[in-house]
């Protein structure tokens, strides 16, 4: 049954409905979809055939220092020493495999990102419309496409009205290509953009609407094959994973010159040659993070899950990074800040009617219940005909539906619907036929109906709802409820818009309503007050946002009045500030909209096209900027901002497929949480990059140094291998996931180029380094008084330095904060990862197997004591510091301070 592109491109729809069996007004039936199901199983691909599991982790072997240690084990067996040989051997398997459990893991992750926004779908199915996953498709399935949805599957057109497509992503044109339902005659090697009736997989709708068949699903999509391409292509690496990658070679090569050194030393020196040879290549191994770019990866993918947990869905790995950066969000207002949950409260006629709209306890937003006051009397069916006349019009010019309290369609349309339930005018529209529509967008902000009534006893009319200032432009009467309209004069237009400011000044939506024979010769008939408020959260989120140096802007379509009034609530307006209008913006350039921007926080009138310019102006100041959208029109401007943010519930899918992170409840307190997240991450890495290297440098400055005094090597090979293990293994990665610290989202925002290493980080590591390399040394030197070396001497110096890691990883915990503060067992990964390194290490010291391959001996319990004593020495030096560098920063409120590893830029919070 399952048919190309090309075949049905070529084919009438009529043949494709009997070969597809299934009804262009019905769809399918539930059973057949589970039978096709059986059979095509689901719309979804395999993006990689995995590689088996074996293959992958012999793959580890490849790496140039594990092939070196195996070299070195089988010139340990050539020359007999077998202890040695099966030492190296178990030591490379262990490394090898934490190696592999923990790449394994990063890949898991990474996975599980392109899981979070599944595509979603609007089918028919048992004659209802319905809406759900795209991977629940099957060939024969009929959708229904609007403008802003993704394609699920690829689908012959059998209806399109005005639809274009934009399939850049398969040809590169940048046009959308406009469809049609016309059979094609030559579709033989017709390219994706000569196939004019058929919409595929992937692709965007960017206009217009249409409905077709499903073809192929999943892997028998004849297109699905491209998209399956593009998703397969590997996502480019984040600022930080390259730079985490350069930092990797440069230590590799200065390990590699130390460890050069080092073994030439030992030549020198008549050591033995395999042993210095092993020592060398396992110090390679330790010392060089092989494991830092992957451990970044993984604390990036775990961080994505943990904002997905928050509900930010963040789409690519770079924009977690560029989170912590952003310095400027703009915001739209409607839905974001406020909740969308619109209620009429307040009607003015244009005979100067005022009446309120008490919804009463439970009638708030789409409750048809409630009543309407005006001058003390309730307002009833025909008692005040020009309030009447305002709702006859907010109900024909509607497209919204109010279905048990539940609204389909616009808040703003469900609004003006649930206030005509309250006087019985709701079932208006069935005495009128609506023979044309202009449907409201954000440009010209209206919508008008042309209307007739249903008894043809009356003639064609034109309602028409919108933004003040359109309405009144084509207003040349007004209405009152005995008589003719009156024309209307400057004096009255003045005083309209004078009650429409009034009414914006308390926070409400304002729209004007009107009717007329002609569109340009319209009867005025009175203004609606909508109540949005705004979310619960918002006003401190703001406050906490602004407090970090963070500016936000909010944007608006609404009036200047109403924005004003909403900002000031949510904390974002100070009486006197400056606001810039949609027209405004017009008019300026990019360059002299950059200087003033920075003192601009609300914009009103604005429409999607002057989203891209503010961004444009923001980013020429060198700021970065994160955008949030909604609409097909706003898909430019989310593109264009540093990170573009869409709404996961009244947002597109142009939106969604254009925006770098989506909030999946649309609401603004969401946005500051991935930010928390994001700068909460970056701190997170500079942690574990603190420890790697302080371990890392630790290791080559013990070996380097007892080389350089002719000391006898005072750990094994084995050891350092060990050792490894801690540095990048799971010590290093449970770093990586510390839970968020919420005082982050009060710092200032990072500067995009600021480095990983600052040298607060540096001071930090040598210290650390300094105090273990001198104290593992001196029990070095304290055990080998006999002047012989034993295994219980490399049993000490080796446990002595792994428990002054230990130690170390518990004050990386945080750069600024006590232990105490961030709490012992509050990252339960730290717990988990340092509880089993010890009872590793305990069993590599008394379980007799592991004694043999790390040639170890068992210590006393006075051995440990001691030990303890000695190594936490290395966090009460790094907590002391802390404890200093905390009240010298309360002191001195320097203009740029160092806290731990961090520098604040002061100037930047001015
Ligand atoms: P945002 O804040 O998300 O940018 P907004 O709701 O503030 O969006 P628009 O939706 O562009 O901005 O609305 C601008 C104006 O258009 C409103 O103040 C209102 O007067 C009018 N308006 C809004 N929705 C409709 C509609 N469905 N029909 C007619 N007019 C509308």
């Amino acid at each position: 049954m399952n048919l190309t592109a090309h075949g049905a491109a070529g084919m009438d729809v009529g043949r494709l409905v009997s070969i597809l069996r299934t009804s262009l007004s019905s769809g399918l039936s539930s059973a057949e979809v589970r039978r096709r199901r059986g059979q095509h199983g689901f719309n979804e691909f395999e993006i990689q055939k995995d590689e088996p599991l074996w293959k992958k982790y012999l793959g580890q072997f490849k790496d140039p220092l594990i092939l070196l240690l195996l070299a070195s084990a089988v010139v340990s067996v050539a020359m007999k020493q077998f202890d040695d040989a099966v030492s190296i051997t178990v030591a490379i398997i262990i490394v090898v495999s934490v190696a592999f459990v923990q790449e394994y893991r990063s890949e898991k992750s990474l996975e599980a990102l392109t899981k979070l926004v599944p595509p979603k779908c609007h089918c028919v199915r048992d004659g209802r419309l319905e809406t759900f996953l795209a991977r629940e498709l099957v060939p024969g399935d009929i959708i229904n496409l609007s403008i802003g949805d993704r394609v699920p599957a690829d689908i012959r057109l059998f209806e399109a009205f005005d639809l274009a497509i934009d399939e850049s992503s398969f040809t590169g044109e940048t046009e959308p290509a406009s469809k049609h339902t016309n059979v094609l005659t030559t579709t033989k090697n017709n390219g994706i953009s000569h196939m004019a009736n058929v919409a595929f997989m992937g692709t965007l709708v960017r206009c217009g609407n249409g409905k077709g068949i499903v073809l192929g699903t999943g892997e028998s999509s004849e297109f699905g094959e491209v998209f399956k391409m593009m998703q397969a292509e590997e996502p480019p690496k984040t600022p930080l994973q390259v730079s985490m990658d350069q930092l990797g070679k440069q230590l590799s090569f200065y390990s590699f010159c130390i460890i050069g050194g080092i073994m030439f030393l030992g030549w020198i020196q008549g050591r033995h040659l395999l042993d210095m040879f092993t020592i060398g290549v396992s110090l390679a191994v330790a010392a060089i993070p092989e494991g830092l770019p992957i451990v970044v990866t993984v604390t990036l993918a775990i961080g994505v899950m943990r904002m997905a947990n928050r509900k930010a869905i963040v789409k690519k790995l770079p924009i977690v990074e560029t989170l912590g950066c952003v310095k400027v969000i703009c915001c739209d207002k409607t839905g974001t800040l406020t909740k969308n949950e619109m209620t009429v409260t307040k009607i003015m006629t244009a005979d100067d009617k005022v009446a309120e709209v008490d919804s009463g306890v439970s009638g708030v937003g789409y409750s048809t219940h409630g009543v309407i006051v005006c001058d003390h009397n309730v307002v009833q069916k025909d008692s005040h005909p020009s309030i009447t006349k305002v709702i006859q019009i907010g109900v024909l010019c509607n497209n919204a539906q109010i279905i048990e309290g539940d609204l389909q369609g616009q808040p703003t349309e469900g609004a003006l619907l649930a206030c005509a339930f309250k006087m019985d005018l709701e079932s208006m529209r069935q005495e009128y036929i609506r023979l044309q529509e202009w449907p409201f967008n954000s440009d010209t902000k209206y919508m008008a109906v042309k209307c007739v009534p249903r008894d043809q006893k009356g003639p064609e009319v034109f309602y028409v709802k919108g933004a003040v200032e359109p309405i009144m432009r084509s207003s040349t009467h007004y209405y009152v409820s005995r008589g003719q309209p009156q024309p209307i004069t400057e004096k009255q237009i003045n005083h309209f818009m004078e009650q429409a400011s009034h009414m914006g000044s308390a926070g409400l939506r304002v729209l004007a309503l009107a009717y007329g024979d002609s569109m340009s010769q319209l009867v005025f008939a009175g203004l609606v007050g909508i109540m949005d408020p705004p979310r619960d959260g918002v006003r401190e989120a703001v406050q906490t946002l602004i407090s970090s140096g963070t500016q936000l802007k909010m944007l608006t379509g609404d009036s200047l009045d109403t924005a004003v009034a909403i900002a000031s609530r949510l904390g974002l307006y100070a009486s006197g500030g400056r606001c810039l209008s949609g027209d405004d913006i017009d008019q300026m350039d990019i360059s002299s909209l950059s200087q003033i921007i920075g003192m601009i926080p609300v914009f009103y009138r604005v429409s999607p096209r002057h989203k891209h310019k503010i961004v444009r102006a923001i980013q020429n100041n060198g700021l970065v900027v994160g955008m949030t959208g909604d609409g097909v029109n706003d898909a430019v401007a989310l593109r264009s901002a540093d990170i573009g943010i869409a709404m996961g519930v009244t947002g597109t899918d142009v939106s969604k497929e254009a925006a770098d992170m989506i909030l999946v409840d649309d609401n603004f307190s969401t946005i500051m949480s991935a930010i928390e997240e994001g700068k909460g991450i970056f701190y997170n890495i500079k942690n574990f990059v603190r420890f790697q290297l302080s371990t890392s440098i630790a290791a080559l400055t013990l070996i380097t140094l007892s080389t350089m005094f002719s000391l006898p090597n005072p750990l094994n090979a084995m050891q350092i291998l060990w050792i490894n293990i801690i540095m990048d293994g799971p010590p290093a990665q449970s770093l990586g996931v510390e839970p968020v610290d919420h005082d982050v989202i009060r710092k200032p925002p990072r500067r995009a180029k600021d480095p990983i290493i600052t040298r607060p980080l540096l001071v930090n590591v040598i210290i650390s380094a300094a105090i273990i390399v001198s104290g593992t040394l001196w029990v070095f030197w304290r055990e080998m008084q006999d002047n012989k070396i034993t295994p219980r001497d490399t049993t000490m110096t080796f446990t002595c330095f792994v428990f002054f890691d230990m130690f170390n990883a518990l004050s990386c915990r945080s750069q600024i904060k006590s232990i105490l503060t961030v709490g012992f067992f509050s990252n339960r990964m730290f717990i988990l990862a340092v509880g089993g390194s010890l009872i590793g290490q305990l069993l590599v010291i008394y379980f007799p197997p592991l004694q043999q391959v790390f040639q170890t001996e068992a210590l006393y319990l006075s051995d440990f004591i001691f030990l303890i004593c000695l190594t936490s020495t290395v966090f009460f030096v790094s907590e002391a510091k802390k404890f200093i560098e905390r009240r010298n920063e309360s002191r001195i409120r320097k203009r740029t301070v160092s806290i731990g590893d961090d520098e604040y830029h002061r100037d930047d919070l001015v």
